[in-house]
């Protein structure tokens, strides 16, 4: 498959798994995750008609970012420390990867700076695994007050990732729990937090029949075999 029948094959699995699980195919939005890819193979993306984009590294967005087409939006999905707070403020239109009332309250200041209003999701580290960061599920309900008061932050929900296992129904009752705490999160609020994004290129599926309304995709749109580090040309 070249790189526009692997969009296209994408996107049609991502509006079949909305339509199966009862919800309209525009109800889930397919974020492209170009981390280790080159501007081109973004540009190549965009063309096919995609125009969100998401990046794990600042560093490596800001190089990245400036070299892409205008007109794409960017989220940010790796781990942030807040020295690299004030970057990602400027580069990304949302920051799913807040795992901490820290980092919230930095975002925060820099945001409020710099005039803008952030979007938010925070991270959960569902199935507890001591390799991935994010918030126990127990502790997004405690800090989920105090970072809905930042005056420069909109939290919009939650971000999780699934556990690697070579089967892919085993990961089906971790994405249900984040559901379970996504509601949660919701009726503290007094209101439905809109976006819940999980869901990689293994089993975004599944992510979706659980609810999921954005899902972060990148093998299965770029292919295999991406840089480990940053991109050719970087630099
Ligand atoms: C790399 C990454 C993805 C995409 O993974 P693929 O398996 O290539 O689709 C999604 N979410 C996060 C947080 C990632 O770091």
């Amino acid at each position: 498959m070249d790189l526009e029948e692997r969009v296209r094959s994408t996107r049609e699995r991502v509006m079949a798994a909305a339509v199966r699980s009862g919800r309209a195919p525009e109800s889930v939005t397919l974020v492209a995750v170009s981390k280790g890819r080159s501007p081109e193979d973004v540009r190549r993306v965009s063309d096919q008609g995609l125009t969100l984009f998401a990046e794990s590294k600042v560093q490596e967005a800001k190089a990245k970012i400036s070299m892409c087409p205008g007109r794409l939006r960017w989220h940010m999905i790796g781990h942030l420390q807040s020295n690299k707070a004030r970057d990602a403020a400027f580069l990304f239109e949302m920051i799913q990867s807040v795992d901490s009332l820290a980092l919230a309250e930095e975002l925060n200041k820099v945001a409020g700076k710099i005039g803008k209003t952030l979007k938010i999701l925070l991270e959960v580290n569902v199935a507890g695994e001591s390799t991935k960061f994010g918030y126990r599920p127990d502790s997004v309900l405690a800090d989920l007050p105090r970072i809905n008061a930042l005056a420069n932050l909109e939290i919009h929900g939650l971000m999780g990732m699934a556990p690697w296992t070579g089967e892919v129904e085993r990961v089906r009752p971790v994405f249900r729990n984040l559901k379970g705490l996504h509601d949660q999160c919701g009726g503290l609020l007094g209101a439905p937090m809109p976006v819940l994004s999980m869901g990689m290129s293994g089993d975004f599926e599944v992510a979706i029949e659980e609810g999921s309304t954005l899902v972060r995709i990148g093998t299965a749109l770029f292919g295999p075999g991406r840089f480990a580090t940053g991109f050719p040309n970087a630099r």
